[in-house]
């Protein structure tokens, strides 16, 4: 018999307070509390995982682009402050994906919206509530590698395709 599999969860959806604001974003759904108890979520933050503080400044991916862009070097990630923060985005896209495999996650669950963990929508860059369809720099990485990314909206969808 197979073990249950692995899912990769982004910590702010665990609560943990890992946020640009310094809050977590804690997804209530008794199918993450049960893969909880059941041993099976590993989770981690990438920004957090290459240093980035907490509280930070809020970042978007620039010029409606997404994290497909930033990883082929043809956007940047940009913090409301001026910053460019794509080098630490694509190091700590890189982090997760290690991260999934080292634990053998095949799936993951992202939060959706932000410029690392986004995959159902991110911002525009414009600071300006602006939403577009696509993928922040973590799932775009993730996706590279072949680990189905899910967004927190979609967890039941998730759930069908692990059987579980
Ligand atoms: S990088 Fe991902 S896990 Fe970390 S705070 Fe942002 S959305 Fe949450």
């Amino acid at each position: 018999m197979t073990s249950p599999k692995r899912i990769l969860v982004s910590a702010c959806l665990l609560g943990h307070a890992v946020r640009y604001d310094g809050k977590g974003k804690p997804l209530a759904h008794p199918l993450l509390e049960r893969w909880k108890e059941e041993g099976r979520v590993v989770t981690i933050c990438p920004e957090m995982a290459v240093g980035m503080p907490v509280p930070r400044p809020a970042a978007e991916i620039e010029n409606g682009l997404s994290g497909e862009d930033v990883l082929c070097g043809r956007a940047r990630v940009m913090e409301i402050t001026g910053g460019d923060v794509s080098a630490e985005f694509i190091a700590g896209a890189e982090k997760a994906v290690a991260f999934a495999q080292a634990n053998g996650c095949t799936h993951a669950l992202l939060i959706d919206g932000s410029p690392s963990c986004g995959s159902g929508f991110i911002y525009d860059g414009s600071f300006a509530g602006k939403k577009l369809v696509g993928n922040g720099v973590t799932a775009a990485l993730m996706a590279r590698a072949g680990i189905a990314v899910y967004s927190d909206r979609q967890i039941e969808e998730l759930a069908a395709v692990l059987g579980a």
